[in-house]
């Protein structure tokens, strides 16, 4: 029988890759997501939704038990806490943090009753150094490191792992985005920037998605059973520096 994976933000980027991964190898996989995606069971949602997010996880919970859930959508935000007004800290947080605490509360009875489950949130090399300009990135991705270590104290009782997922810079619509948004306030030239980047990079290049779902798929399997409270980085050497 397939097991039973739950993403939000598979649409595009890194959750994107980790549906198709996850479909490879033979996961049923729900994706949660505001825009729609032909890979994998589109659910359209919006994450700050609490209520939409109970909702679709409680209909799928009723067929199905989930084995894994993939807290992976999310917003990045350039700013000082000065340039940071109140609704965008409100904005990164209900997006980033407020969405994971939905659809954890929302799987967590589903794989209480069944004694199993594991889950990642995608998190940041943001969740354990800071980066310049990035108050409220920084501070939501710190949150979810602290979500993955308080779930695993307390469900592990449940044998239920979690895990914060920790990428470095990963070339996807969203890196593409924040450059373009830089370029666009500073003047500078977007292949000087990107390959400014890349030499940043110990390995001298960014991650690509893919890399980061192939983490992502050993830390829900059996593989990785006794892995939990941990918080996984995957960026090149960015964070030994
Ligand atoms: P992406 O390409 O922008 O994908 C994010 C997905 O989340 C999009 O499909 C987006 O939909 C969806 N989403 C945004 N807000 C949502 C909401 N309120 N409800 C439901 N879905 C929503 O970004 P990515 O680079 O793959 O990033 C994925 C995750 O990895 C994020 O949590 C990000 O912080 C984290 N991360 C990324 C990097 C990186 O360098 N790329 C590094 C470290 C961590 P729309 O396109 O319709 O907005």
């Amino acid at each position: 029988m397939k097991k039973v994976c739950v993403i939000t933000g598979g649409s595009s980027g890194i959750g994107l890759s980790i549906v198709k991964l996850f479909i490879e190898n033979n996961y049923q996989v729900f994706n949660l997501d505001l825009s729609p995606s032909a890979e994998g069971d589109f659910r359209q949602c919006d994450v700050t939704n609490v209520s939409q997010v109970t909702e679709i996880i409680d209909e799928i919970s009723k067929q199905h038990t989930i084995d894994v859930l993939i807290s992976n959508a999310g917003i990045h935000f350039s700013g000082t806490i000065e340039n940071t007004s109140e609704a965008d800290l409100d904005n990164v947080f209900n997006i980033n943090v407020k969405g994971a605490y939905a659809a954890i509360k929302a799987v967590l009875p589903s794989m209480k009753a069944n004694n199993n489950g594991a889950i990642l949130l995608m998190a940041s090399d943001q969740a354990l150094i800071a980066k310049h300009n990035s108050f409220a990135y920084n501070l939501s991705k710190s949150a979810l490191a602290s979500i993955a270590k308080t779930t695993a104290l307390d469900y592990a009782a449940f044998n239920i792992r979690a895990n914060a997922v920790c990428p470095g810079t990963i070339e996807t619509p969203l890196y593409h985005k924040a450059i373009d948004n830089y370029c666009q306030k500073s003047g500078a030239d977007k292949n000087e920037v990107h390959q400014d980047e890349e030499k940043l990079q110990p390995l001298q290049r960014l991650g690509q998605p893919e890399e980061v779902a192939e983490l992502v798929l050993f830390l829900a399997s059996d593989k990785a059973k006794f892995i939990t409270g941990s918080l996984q980085v995957i960026d090149g050497g960015y964070t030994a520096q």
